[in-house]
């Protein structure tokens, strides 16, 4: 059934089924009809018992307790009559009844739905002739998200606040002659709740909400793109005051080239062109807000930001861990939580997650505790839903052999016990060595507190870390594995951002040699002109820095090698150890030296 003339083909038989069926079921189930006069009359006579209003249809029942039904032209007439002879009334808003107007639609929904499948797939052979031009608008009315739905970015909101209070009573505003934002341009890497900001407004202020994406205007034939923007503002304009929101804008108001173009980027200047006139061409009356969402603004053309079009530009960054802890907080009270759920805790073990990872953890977590048949979610279910966010379901049943347990083992704790033993480094919050995605083996460290500033320490301390995994299995089993690689490639990127971005090496100086580029997705680096020598002299230092941190790295894990095994040991046993076990093997091993250092002295002083 892949095919799409026989989905086409079947949704129509349903559609036919469906019709048949609805008949059937409205002659068996409907009562019969009676005229209006003949309900008039008997109402006079006394013979109604009872009267149920769906809008302007009426149900009756009359004295022999028979159904029937009737149509009124004159609903508020029929009242007082009806309240005259006492007759029982109810009824529905007529939007309920849509539930029975949309079972009405259903198979006509069906033969439409089936039609176009069948057409496109008929079209798409055609070599695509003659295709429908059909809009990818969708428009909400009454949005029911507020801004109590949208956590963790205060400052953007306030900032919309002001949005809101010029659609609810633009007025107020055009009055006093002030300038009137038009367009917003809500800036920030994804998932961090643009779309949502961009409902929330709406809803706030009560308006409908058209909304449409960036890449939705662009289409393969010449001029469609253009048109959809003047169908959209001239739509949104007949409903003003309203929001339109424009999703991923880039695509369609990336830098203009200005000749020598091809085909595509020519519809795409069209449509920025048409989008750009209607933005200057609103009238004083029309309120239209023009919101748009991008995380590319630095490939903006530089003419969306003139005043009068996107002037304002609100830019949301990814949460902090306070808006972690708010933005659960708004996710968890859709869920049944558990009394052990700790959300700081989860905050702090997210760094780095967008508001749409932190619903997709809770979400997550619900289904996993589902699945054990839990009542609540538990704190065990976001630690199991966050692994499997961050590297992939755990590969139970991936067989691996004893060796490359073993070998794991070890890596993850050299990499568990640099971090123990060394100041200045985040605290260990779990080891594992069960395969999760790509990897082997993971050691987690948290940090206590979101840091925005690191010193020096810190990230020499994270070189080491990194490298000592690869350390431990060369000090035990006396080889290396392609396991590192990603530790490697790690350990580099900070030695070479230590050298040439933070100017911590003494022998280049504070100059900074990488720069990086504006940009939340593509935040790509370059570097700063410079002479041959310098390169030289870069690539020296970073060779020393990670050189240095692998030997001293290599005498610390050395001298404890102790700990190593006995980590391990535990590790190939439980195969996932938290913080506390952690914490009992290192005062196992801190223990044990004591004695051995005692018992050491003891001997020497026997020898004496
Ligand atoms: P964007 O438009 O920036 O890519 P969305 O608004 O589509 O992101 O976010 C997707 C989903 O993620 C939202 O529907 C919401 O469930 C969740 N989300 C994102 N940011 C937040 C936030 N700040 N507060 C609450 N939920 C959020
Ligand atoms: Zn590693």
């Amino acid at each position: 059934m892949r095919n799409p003339i026989q989905i086409g083909l079947a949704l129509l038989l349903a559609a036919v089924v469906a019709i048949v069926a609805y008949n059937i079921y409205i002659l068996e189930t409907t009562p019969p009809e009676r005229s209006y006069t003949e309900f008039l009359a008997n109402i006079e006579k006394d013979e109604i018992q009872s009267v149920y209003f769906r809008g302007a249809s009426i149900t009756g029942v009359d004295r022999e307790a028979k159904e029937f039904i009737t149509f009124s032209p004159d609903v508020a007439g029929l009242m007082d009559k009806l309240l005259a002879k006492k007759i029982e009334i109810s009824g529905e808003e007529t939007s309920k009844s849509m539930g029975s107007f949309s079972q009405a639609m259903l198979p006509a929904l069906l033969i439409l739905g089936g039609w176009f499948i069948f057409s496109r797939a008929k079209s798409n052979r055609s070599s695509g002739f003659g295709e429908e031009k059909n809009s990818q608008l969708t428009a909400y009315h009454g949005s029911k998200v507020t801004f109590s739905d949208v956590a963790g970015i205060a400052e953007a909101r306030e900032e919309l606040r002001e949005v809101v209070s010029f659609l609810k009573k633009p007025e107020k505003f055009s009055a006093l002659g002030g300038h009137i934002p038009n367009g917003v341009l809500l800036q920030g890497p994804p998932g961090t709740g643009k779309t949502l900001l961009a409902k929330a407004i709406a809803g706030e202020a009560a308006v409908p909400f058209y909304s449409m994406g960036g890449s939705d205007f662009i289409e393969m034939f010449a001029g469609v793109g253009a048109s959809r923007v003047r169908e959209l503002f001239s739509e949104a304009k007949k409903n003003a005051p309203c929001i339109i929101f424009i999703d991923e804008i880039d695509a369609i108001g990336g830098k203009r080239s200005g000749g020598g173009t091809s085909g595509t980027n020519d519809e795409r200047e069209q449509t920025l062109n048409a989008l750009l006139v209607e933005m200057d061409g609103f009238d004083s009356g029309e309120t239209v807000i023009i919101v748009a969402a991008t995380n590319r603004p630095d490939i903006l053309d530089p003419a969306l930001l003139r005043p009068g079009r996107f002037d304002r530009q609100v830019t949301i960054s990814l949460p902090d861990v306070k808006g972690r802890k708010k933005i659960l907080e708004v996710h968890a009270r859709k869920v049944a939580i558990g009394r052990g759920v700790d959300l700081s805790e989860i905050a702090r073990a997210i760094p780095g997650f967008s508001g749409a990872e932190i619903a997709n953890l809770v979400n997550e977590a619900a289904l996993m505790a589902a699945r054990q048949s839990k009542k609540a979610i538990e704190m065990s279910d976001f630690e199991e839903a966050k692994d499997k966010i961050i590297m992939g379901l755990e590969r139970k049943n991936v067989v691996i052999s004893e060796e490359n347990r073993r070998v794991t083992a070890y890596h993850e704790a050299g990499h568990a016990i640099v971090a123990i033993l060394l100041p200045d480094t985040d605290p260990v919050h779990k080891i594992t060595i069960i395969p999760r995605g790509r990897a082997l083996g993971l050691t987690q460290q948290m940090p206590l507190e979101e840091q925005y500033t690191y010193s020096r320490q810190y990230l020499v301390n994270r070189i080491k870390i990194l490298l000592g995994g690869r350390i431990a299995e060369e000090i035990v089993f006396d080889h290396q594995t392609t396991g590192a690689s990603n530790d490697i490639i790690g350990a580099t990127e900070i030695a070479t951002r230590l050298v040439c971005e933070f100017g911590m090496s003494d022998q280049i100086g504070p100059i900074a040699y990488i720069q990086e580029q504006q940009g939340f997705l593509g935040a790509s680096s370059s570097f700063k002109p410079h002479s041959e020598q310098v390169a030289v002299e870069i690539d020296n230092e970073i060779k020393r820095l990670i050189d240095q941190c692998y030997q001293e790295t290599e005498q610390l894990l050395r001298n404890n090698s102790k700990f190593i095994h006995k980590l391990a040991e535990v590790l190939l046993i439980n195969e996932t150890i938290d913080t506390e076990e952690i914490d009992i093997v290192h005062h196992c091993y801190l223990n044990e030296k004591e004695m051995e250092i005692e018992m050491r002295k003891q001997q020497r002083l026997k020898q004496q």
